[in-house]
């Protein structure tokens, strides 16, 4: 069996997370190591390695995991802000489980690195 990925752990409450959002479907929670004023993970809790993984019949999740993150951009006070999904280690991924990153409070260059 493989190892669980921390996200996974994050979910069955293995280890801890300053978790803002959660409901059957998704979870919100800060990032560990910040890179802007607010950075917060939008995860599914179903196990996808990455948006590359994501089947058709995943559309309603998709769908779901867009609306979570405008909920919580939202909650957070919000109005600008940037979503990062890394998909693949050389675009920066380092958890095999999909996430959104909602980065916002400052302001963000472009192109990205
Ligand atoms: P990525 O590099 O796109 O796969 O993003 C993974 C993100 O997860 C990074 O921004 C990490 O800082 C973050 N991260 C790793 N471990 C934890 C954790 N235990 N709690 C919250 N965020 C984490």
């Amino acid at each position: 069996m493989t190892e669980k990925t921390i996200f996974k752990k994050i979910i069955d409450r293995q280890i801890p997370a300053e978790i803002i959002f959660e409901d059957q479907h998704c979870l919100a929670f800060h990032d560990v190591s910040p890179q802007a004023p607010v950075h917060v993970l939008v995860i599914p809790k179903k196990e996808i390695r990455s948006l590359a993984e994501l089947q058709g019949s995943d559309s309603e999740l998709a769908g779901r995991l867009l609306i979570t993150i405008s909920k919580v951009a939202e909650q957070l006070g919000l109005n600008d802000y940037r979503v990062i999904s890394n998909c693949g280690e050389s675009a920066g991924q380092s958890v095999f489980h999909l996430h959104f990153h909602i980065l916002g409070g400052r302001d963000l260059s472009w192109p990205p690195g």
